[in-house]
């Protein structure tokens, strides 16, 4: 029986994983994490993500094929196939702070599979990493074992949070990158047949090490700059009187850009977007490549910039101060399905807000208050110049409640402000909120997701990321 090994149980290894034991059920597939919160709540009814179809797939195979542990070095020894998906967040100090990648955790999961190993491995780069981490990898693994034939692999994860069941089942590519040599071709072919369960072959891409590594940063780096090119063009329609949704629709039929990953929007979040992009400008800087560097980095610059100007359109609306006013904030994910708050716009929108003494109360239907108020408390690192700010002050974090339920958000609330996607919000009823509210009755959609007209027609003053401004 092949058995596979995962070292981290997070967005990313949990759900890989319980999908490759329900889709190969002769293989025994080990989770494993250092957390032991995280491990108890996978092995639990609660799982630790919230993730659709997730609990079904975990349901059907834990126990059986499936197993969470925090004996890593035990279910590493024992494993054909080692899945590294640590994570691999953006140094914050030393050379490289505010760009490149920390591999500390990868490191360290490394020298352990080095220290564990009797056995010859497959060691699978699952985790988003630099171009080229799979030579420090084999040096590492190399020099701190005897006898033991370890074939590194480049195997990124595509899965987008949210609809990662789905992304899993059915992926646009599995990507399997690994050295050009009779064992890497050997390995690869062993990873294929393990994708080949359920993954037509004609999308089980196998490239060398470098493009597979380089992919999943160029994917990430095309998408968010996708975000940011619409997001650019949102501030052009507000200023003309072009509505964006018609030109993105417009744009979007075009065969050659197509329609997806053209929606306006507040900014795009999540743990993934940012990094990868910074690490790619670390690279190009690192490789004597500036030109470069300065183009991928306008991705983040207008990221930023959509933010604050989001903040700006609230204030200045609201007759140039929030100071004392009630705002509802609906949602605070980075995106709709998922609970995942990381680098989520809704931290400096809110921030934001309260710089200006603004009262919030926060909604969303998957991320409690614990998080919420870690989140606003947490000081912000400034990528563009490595320094830690300040953190919110504890009388400004006092401005903050959060409620489990939009209507009570609501209450006498002077605005409110979308800034998740979530379906609930489409269909809430804004004739019983507008009735609630102070008046005027402000809506800021950061996701153009409401009815304009509709709500409009009840009385709000409506401004829409990208519309033409209410008169
Ligand atoms: P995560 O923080 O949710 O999970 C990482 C886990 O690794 C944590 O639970 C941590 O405790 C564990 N860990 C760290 N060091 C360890 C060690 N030495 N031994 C055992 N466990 C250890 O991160 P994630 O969102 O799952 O992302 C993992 C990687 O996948 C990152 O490189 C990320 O960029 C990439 N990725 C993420 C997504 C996504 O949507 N989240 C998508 C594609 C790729």
């Amino acid at each position: 029986m092949v058995k596979i090994c995962c070292i981290g149980a997070g967005y990313v290894g949990g759900p890989t994983m319980a999908v490759i034991a329900l889709k190969c059920p002769e293989i025994q597939v080990a989770v494993v994490d250092i957390s032991v919160s995280r491990i108890n709540a996978w092995n639990s009814d609660a799982l630790p993500i919230y993730e659709p179809g997730l609990d079904d797939v975990v349901k059907q195979c834990r126990g059986k094929n499936l197993f969470f542990s925090t004996d890593v070095e035990k279910h590493v020894a024992e494993a054909d196939i080692v899945f590294v998906s640590v994570n691999t967040p953006t140094k914050t100090q030393g050379l490289g702070a505010g760009k490149a990648a920390d591999l500390t955790y990868w490191e360290s999961a490394a020298r352990m599979i080095a220290d564990v190993s009797k056995s010859d491995k497959i060691v699978v780069e699952k985790s988003t990493v630099p171009v080229k981490t799979a030579e420090a990898i084999e040096k590492i693994l190399t020099h701190n074992s005897k006898g033991i034939n370890f074939q590194i692999l480049s195997n990124p994860e595509f899965l987008a949070e949210g609809t990662a069941i789905e992304d899993l089942f059915k992926p646009d590519r599995v990507l399997i990158g690994g050295r050009e040599t009779k064992e890497g071709t050997k390995a690869i072919e062993t990873l294929r047949d393990v994708y080949a369960h359920w993954v037509p072959v004609d999308r089980i891409i196998c490239t060398n090490l470098w493009s597979a590594e380089l992919s999943k940063l160029a994917a990430n780096a095309f998408l968010a700059q996708r975000i940011s090119s619409v997001n650019a063009m949102s501030a052009l329609c507000e200023a003309t009187g072009a509505d964006v949704s018609q030109v993105s629709h417009a744009v979007g039929k075009d065969t050659r850009i197509g329609p997806k990953f053209l929606n306006a929007s507040v900014g795009f979040g999540g743990s993934c977007f940012q990094k990868d992009i910074l690490n790619l400008v670390y690279i190009c800087e690192c490789n004597g490549l500036p030109e470069v560097a300065n183009y991928w980095k306008q991705v983040i610059k207008v990221n930023d910039y959509q933010k604050n100007r989001f903040v700006n359109r609230i204030v200045s609306s609201m007759f140039n101060t929030v100071s004392g006013k009630k705002i509802a904030v609906l949602g605070f994910a980075f995106k709709k399905d998922t609970g995942d708050t990381r680098e989520t716009p809704a931290i400096d929108v809110c921030k934001g807000l309260l710089g200006d003494k603004a009262r919030l109360s926060i909604y969303d239907p998957q991320v409690n208050e614990e998080q919420i108020q870690r989140d606003l408390s947490m000081k912000k690192f400034d990528w563009d110049h490595p320094v830690h700010l300040q953190p919110m002050s504890p009388s400004s974090i006092k401005q903050v409640s959060v409620v489990w339920d939009a209507y009570a958000a609501t209450k006498d609330a002077h605005g409110i402000c979308i800034l998740t996607e979530w379906d609930e919000f489409k269909t809430l009823d804004y004739q019983k909120i507008y009735d609630n509210m102070q008046k005027p009755a402000f809506v800021f959609d950061g996701r153009n997701i409401v009815d304009v007209a509709k709500l409009r027609d009840i009385g709000f003053i409506v401004y829409s990321i990208g519309k033409p401004l209410d008169q």
